[in-house]
């Protein structure tokens, strides 16, 4: 498992030392458009925790936190106005594509 480096851009973006377009934020996560938007809606969710991937996450976050995070997911989805349709991925390590290594999924639709 890749060691989770403090300097990704998803890290910097929760410090607030790079810019975001935020859609929602909890306790627990953040979610802002995609830089480079691949349908008319393209949000990332990630946790506030430090968890490199998918794979980090379910194997070391809390229960709740992982609770926490797919609820928002779906609420986020809502709020956007595609609750009625939606596709949510996550890429997992270089060979799944993973670019940035802050564990985040991507919720996209058609407004
Ligand atoms: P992946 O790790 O393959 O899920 O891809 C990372 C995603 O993060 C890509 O869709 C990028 O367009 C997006 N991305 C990278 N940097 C930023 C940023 N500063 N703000 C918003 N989205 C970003």
């Amino acid at each position: 498992m890749t060691v989770y480096d403090r300097n990704n851009i998803f890290a910097k973006i929760l410090r607030g030392e790079a810019p975001c377009t935020k859609v929602y934020e909890d306790e627990h996560v953040l979610a802002f458009n995609d830089i480079n938007p691949k349908a008319p809606v393209h949000v990332l969710v990630i946790p506030k925790g430090e968890y490199v991937s998918i794979v980090d996450f379910t194997a070391k976050a809390s229960a709740e936190a992982i609770a926490a995070f797919w609820r928002a997911v779906t609420k986020i989805a809502d709020q956007l106005g595609v609750g009625s349709g939606f596709r949510v991925v996550s890429n997992h390590g270089p060979n799944g594509g993973q670019l940035v290594f802050h564990f985040h999924v991507h919720v996209t639709g058609r407004r």
